[in-house]
């Protein structure tokens, strides 16, 4: 039976547009896994160190039949065909791709926490999920929408669908 799987998107070098539209390719392609919806793109300012360039984020709704170790394997592989290197943690990079919920599932272990631990502290991850679903759930009950209300700002800017520019007004 196919599980619903929301993936995490970012990048903040070698122009962020064109890496995200390019790993959605690369999404879309995953063996036994159908491409939901993906959100709108957002700007927002990095956690952790601060000189380094914002970043474009977002996030896709996967349906997929794939396993969570056998997906992650697969984000890592579209991470790594686009240059990804391991630099400083939270430093800049070409493609982040996390799992952030894989269906009703908590997991943890040395490669994979489900959900992404750090999901309810961060804009940049909650505005996209709550694009794609308003009414998702954490599968311990809490609420994206909840979270969202109650997380850091990171300066959030919703990005034009065509351009990448901040859009009037925003
Ligand atoms: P953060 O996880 O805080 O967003 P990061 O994305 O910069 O930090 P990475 O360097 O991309 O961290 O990944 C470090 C390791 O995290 C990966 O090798 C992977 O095995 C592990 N990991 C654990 N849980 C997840 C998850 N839900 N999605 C992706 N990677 C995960
Ligand atoms: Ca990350
Ligand atoms: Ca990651």
């Amino acid at each position: 039976m196919a599980t619903d799987a929301f993936i995490g998107l970012g990048s903040n070098l070698a122009e962020p547009s064109v890496q995200l539209a390019q790993a959605l390719v690369g999404l879309a392609a995953l063996p036994d896994t159908e491409l939901v919806a993906q959100s709108p793109f957002y700007s927002s300012r990095p956690v952790g160190p601060q000189d380094q360039p914002d970043f474009i984020n977002g996030a896709v709704w996967l349906r997929t039949t794939l396993s969570p170790l056998t997906l992650l394997d697969h984000l890592q592989g579209i991470e790594q065909a686009h240059g990804r290197e391991r630099g400083r943690h939270w430093g800049p990079r070409t493609l982040d791709l996390d799992l952030l919920i894989y269906g009703n599932e908590t997991l943890s272990g040395p490669r994979l926490n489900v959900p992404h631990p750090e999901l309810p502290n961060r804009d940049f991850v909650l505005q996209p999920l709550l694009d794609l679903n308003p009414a998702l759930t954490l599968p311990d009950g809490r609420n994206i929408a909840d979270l969202r209300r109650g997380c850091p700002d990171n300066q959030l800017r919703k990005l034009h669908p065509v351009a990448q520019t901040p859009l009037p007004g925003e």
